[in-house]
């Protein structure tokens, strides 16, 4: 099981995000079977860098550019020096609040791969569909979900697309979106399906299922072992609960079916 704990941009004060990167670490530290990934906001990824024992690091945003006149970015090379391992591209606040096209995802994706980083490609519909239990769809997520791994991917060799782990996650189940409401498991396997289906257009099917997929969406530390027993994903991307450490160190355990 793969967890990357997406902090966004919390906590607040730099003593409160001391406090939560050594109890996640110290809370993780006796857990074997998950791979853990925390990503804090960029100022701080020294900080949490060296006080990681068990989890690597992860950036929560990136640019495509490697230099050059763009106020306000980080280059992939950037935080691959400052240690950072993986990157959240794409992630539905991104694309909603900061105007982030499917276009400028695929070149994030690319210069991230380029520098060494592994992307971690959040996909998802705003509004509640149905997938059918083969993975096929019945309504209009295709053409978002679909497009959004098609369009991630699209700037990539077949050896690059295998270094992509896409995250689904719809939007409407997202703890902070207002009237989130709750997916099962079920949804996560009808999109994990479908995502494989669509990377087989990409690479070999054997590759298709050796990538790993995770779901985010309100995922805690009680429904993530019915997620992660019936879910057919292979690990979470997780917001809310990552900030609490020691419901977040629960989730990882719980997640371990
Ligand atoms: C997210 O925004 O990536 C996310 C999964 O958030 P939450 O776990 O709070 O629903």
């Amino acid at each position: 099981m793969l967890i990357v704990a997406n902090w966004k941009m919390n906590p607040p004060a730099k003593k409160d995000m001391i406090k939560l990167v050594e109890s996640v670490e110290g809370g993780l530290w006796g857990i074997k079977g998950a791979a853990t990934v925390l990503a804090p906001p960029f100022p701080w990824l020294n900080f949490v860098k060296r006080r990681l024992r068990k989890s690597k690091l992860g950036a929560q945003n990136t640019f495509w550019e490697k230099s050059g006149a763009y106020t306000g970015e980080v280059s992939p090379q950037m935080l691959k020096d400052s240690g950072v391992n993986y990157v959240i591209v794409g992630h539905s606040e991104r694309r909603q609040k900061f105007g982030e096209t499917d276009d400028m995802i695929a070149k994030k994706v690319k210069a991230s791969i380029k520098s060494g980083l592994i992307p971690v490609v959040a996909v998802g519909e705003e509004h509640r569909g149905s997938f059918n239990s083969d993975g096929s769809l019945d309504n209009h997520i295709d053409s978002i979900v679909g497009e959004e791994v098609k369009k991630a991917l699209s700037l990539l060799n077949p050896v690059e697309v295998r270094k992509v782990i896409f995250a689904y996650e719809p939007i409407w189940a997202i703890s902070t979106t207002p009237g989130a409401k709750v997916a099962l498991p079920q949804d996560a396997l009808s999109a994990a399906i479908y995502i494989r289906k669509i990377l087989t257009d990409f690479v070999s099917s054997k590759s298709a299922r050796e990538m790993p997929i995770l779901y985010g969406g309100s995922v805690d530390s009680k429904n993530v072992a019915a997620f992660a027993k019936e879910g057919g994903v292979d690990g979470f991307l997780v917001g809310g609960v990552s900030l609490r450490a020691k419901e977040f160190v629960e989730l990882v355990e719980n997640s371990l079916v």
